[in-house]
């Protein structure tokens, strides 16, 4: 009733044996795609010697790695659940996700106090020495059909506690064509992947995209602005791909060997994650990179993008872009009902690159679903009359002043075009007089001085009056989630800026 779950190293392998597939930067190794595909099926026999079966979890704590790959892809072919986590969780945060994802064996970094009972850890490098000595497992028929969950992926907490988004080899194989056809990706592909492979960036959109295309992945354990720049300009990487969080492209344009007239290979710089205002777009752009914005989450993989077109990408700058030809996007109101162009709704997603719910928490499809199996992203968003979108912002972010909707984002993206300020959020807070009005976190740029009636000014000529925000708290940081998010349910709570140490 159904197809087996797609194996595109196993493919390569046979088509294009001797290409690269995949770079280790730290380890200085490379791999082609026919010494990938055996060093899954060697992984796939340390897995079988250790008692993993079909359906139970492998839990990873580790910086990136092709191990990682290799590991991901082993579990599959296994049939086995691939488990990434943030290894910057505190203990008690871990100790909660493995409880509610219960391993067998946990690669990386174990913190002993947090270990679930029955579970066995191994160091990655320990699992590196098992790979590379062990026989490789004939391949069979693989053992999980394309709906059947292959990972599970804990969402940003941007908003709340992490929830584990289980996803299937067709949201692998989707998002990874919606991502090649948005992107122009082709066989000569050269992705980076900096970005963590505990989130969807790190380990789905870097990573599937150029191995389905026969491409190449050269992999650097964690994101350093500096080195990023560094191999952005490098020829002998000849990086064609690279795929970023909005708050680490802020990194690079600040990093003092930020020279971007050198990465000559770059077809184009993908974010996606978080807001990337207008202004920003128009700035990268003045710099010649061509820069491409997209919209995704843990439940839905590369869901929107924008062409590598820069008309297009100019005269819509801060839009999304279209959907992926895999997948189906709405914008409807509070009764499902579709909305006109122009007008905000709540953005629904249907295809195969959807989620099929979260793990332990049946209850939470009946919430985030429609009947009919439309995702409830929880995003809202603007269609203009040529297709592209806009996401306005997070429905759960919005407040109302004076009966009017006030989406902050659209502040924050006011506010952020003033040069003297580096960074900006915005949440609504009660309001005798209003119900609800805007109080703005502001982190003046280094070496600039601000005060709130300047910001009030300037925000005259580019918002209506109501969306300005009343209350201005100048602070050094913003609390943010290790993928950059802001999380404004810190903010909202009153607690930032939190108090200084007390020694
Ligand atoms: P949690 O679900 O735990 O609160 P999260 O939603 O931040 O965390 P992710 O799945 O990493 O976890 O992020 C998806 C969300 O990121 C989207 O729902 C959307 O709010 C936001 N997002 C993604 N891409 C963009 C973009 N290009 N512009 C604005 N927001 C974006
Ligand atoms: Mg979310």
């Amino acid at each position: 009733p159904d197809f087996v779950s797609p194996d595109p190293i196993w493919l390569h392998a046979r088509i294009r044996p001797a290409s690269t597939a995949a770079i280790d930067l730290a380890m200085g190794m490379s791999w082609t795609y026919r010494e990938l595909d055996t060093d899954i099926q060697r992984a796939v026999t340390v897995l079988e010697a250790r008692g993993v079966e079909p359906g139970a979890r492998i839990a990873v704590l580790a910086q990136n790695s092709v191990y990682q790959i290799i590991l991901q892809q082993a579990a599959m072919r296994l049939g086995a659940i691939f488990v990434p986590m943030n290894y910057r969780l505190a203990a008690l945060e871990l100790r909660l996700l493995l409880r509610d994802c219960t391993p067998v064996l946990l690669v990386g970094e174990a913190v002993a106090s947090a270990l679930p009972e029955g579970c066995e850890a191994i160091s990655m490098a320990a699992f590196a020495d098992l790979v590379a000595a062990a026989e490789p497992r004939p391949r069979r028929t693989a053992a999980i059909a394309s709906h059947e969950t292959c990972i599970i992926l804990y969402t940003s907490g941007t908003s709340g506690t992490p929830k584990g988004a289980m996803l299937t080899p067709q949201f692998l194989l989707a998002t990874a064509v919606n991502f090649n056809i948005l992107g122009e990706v082709d066989t000569g592909c050269v992705f980076l992947c900096d970005s963590p492979m505990f989130h969807v960036i790190g380990i789905v959109t870097q990573i599937w995209p150029p191995l389905l295309r026969g491409g190449t992945v050269i992999v650097s354990p964690s994101f350093d602005p500096e080195l990023t720049n560094a191999r952005l300009s490098d020829a002998t990487l000849a990086v064609t791909h690279y795929f970023c969080v909005p708050q680490m492209a802020e990194a690079l344009r600040h990093a003092s060997n930020f020279n971007p007239s050198q990465w000559t290979n770059l077809k184009a710089l993908f974010t996606g994650g978080a807001p990337n205002p207008p202004t920003r777009i128009r700035w990268w752009l003045d710099q010649g990179v061509l820069i491409v914005d997209g919209y995704g989450m843990t439940e839905t993989g590369t869901t929107l993008g924008m062409p590598l077109n820069w008309e297009i990408v100019r005269n819509k700058a801060g839009s999304v872009g279209v959907p992926g030809p895999l997948t189906a996007v709405r914008l409807v109101d509070e009764t499902d009902q579709d909305v006109a162009d122009g007008a905000p709704g709540e953005i629904l997603v249907f295809g195969p690159n959807v989620t099929p719910g979260y793990w332990n928490r049946p209850e939470e499809r009946e919430r985030a679903f429609t009947a009919d199996g439309w995702i409830r992203t929880g995003d809202i968003g603007r269609r203009d009359g040529d297709g592209f979108i806009s996401i306005v912002d997070r429905r759960k972010d919005m407040f109302i002043s004076g009966g009017e909707n006030v989406f902050p984002v659209e502040i924050e993206a006011a506010l952020i075009s003033h040069p003297a300020v580096r960074e900006a959020s915005v949440i609504g807070i009660a309001d005798e007089r209003w119900g609800e009005v805007g109080r703005a976190y502001i982190v003046v740029a280094t070496g600039q001085s601000l005060d709130a009636d300047e910001l009030v000014e300037y925000c005259r000529t580019l918002i209506a009056r109501y969306k300005i925000p009343k209350e201005f708290h100048f602070v050094d940081t913003l609390p943010r989630t290790t993928s950059g998010k802001v999380m404004k349910h810190i903010l909202r709570s009153g607690d930032w800026p939190p108090p200084p140490p007390s020694c």
